[in-house]
């Protein structure tokens, strides 16, 4: 029998302490580890010129590190070095649908990290950052793809957030009023789920038919998306 590897808490601070709906806390890192890996789209909150902003942006998670990136004149990347931001991976389940509109939810699973992101300068480090990112989404495409030029890397900001600290909730099963009074109303209630797959792949109208696409997208085409 194997011994299942051992917990590594999430650790906990006045922020990322659950009060609400404290049953969906999670505190293993393993369960950030996997919300992680399991999409590449975040939102990362930052606060410019006195104003937040809640910016949808592609991110690649690796060994501790966060990497967001973005033109150098983003606003949002610029504004980012040295001011806090919360960044947010959500995954959403499926529909939970109760008998009372109160009891409807979402079952989800998501993640929440707090902290101040680095920018990455390091000419080595942020082609393996953006590695990290590109393949976050797409795998295989690094390798496939030409990678950047130098003048394309000057004009990437990329930052770099540490999973230091982070929450995470998550809610799976059945609506909550099947053993209240509501039940007896003979309302279905129940839960719908919600499957992301990806779709078969459509070629640049201006792609030489001559060219196949590569094995790494065509293996990936018609499959699960597994956010
Ligand atoms: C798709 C989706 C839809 C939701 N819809 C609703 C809704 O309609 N109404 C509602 O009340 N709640 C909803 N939630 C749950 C919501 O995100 C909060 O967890 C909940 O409202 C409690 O908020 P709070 O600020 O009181 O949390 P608290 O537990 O007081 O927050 C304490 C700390 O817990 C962490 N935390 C809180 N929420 C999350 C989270 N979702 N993921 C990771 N860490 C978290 C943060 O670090 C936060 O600082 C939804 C969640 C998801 C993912």
């Amino acid at each position: 029998m194997t011994t299942p590897p051992p917990a590594r808490p999430l650790s906990a601070t006045e922020r990322t302490r659950h009060r609400r709906l404290r049953e969906q806390g999670r505190a293993d890192r393993a369960e950030l580890d996997s919300i992680l890996a399991a999409g590449f789209v975040c939102h990362l909150g930052v606060t410019v010129d006195g104003t937040l902003m809640v910016v949808p942006t592609v991110y690649g998670a690796d060994d501790g590190t966060l990497y967001f990136h973005g033109s150098v004149a983003s606003r949002s990347l610029v504004a980012a070095p040295g001011a806090a931001v919360c960044v947010t991976v959500t995954h959403i389940d499926g529909l939970v649908l109760a008998r009372s509109v109160f009891e409807h939810g979402v079952n989800y699973r998501s993640a929440m990290i707090y902290g101040v992101p680095r920018p990455v300068t390091d000419e080595e480090e942020k082609l393996a950052g953006l590695r990290c990112l590109t393949e976050q989404s797409a795998p295989g495409q690094w390798d496939y793809a030409r990678r950047p030029s130098r003048k394309e890397l000057a004009a990437t900001a990329l930052l770099a957030l540490p999973l230091d600290e982070a929450s995470v909730k998550v809610r799976t099963g059945p609506p909550d009023d099947g053993d209240s009074p509501d039940a007896e109303l003979g309302l279905w209630a129940g839960v719908l789920p919600l499957n992301a797959s990806w779709g078969t792949l459509r070629p640049d109208p201006g792609l030489d038919p001559a060219i196949a696409p590569p094995p790494h997208l065509v293996h990936r085409a018609g499959t699960a998306a597994q956010a």
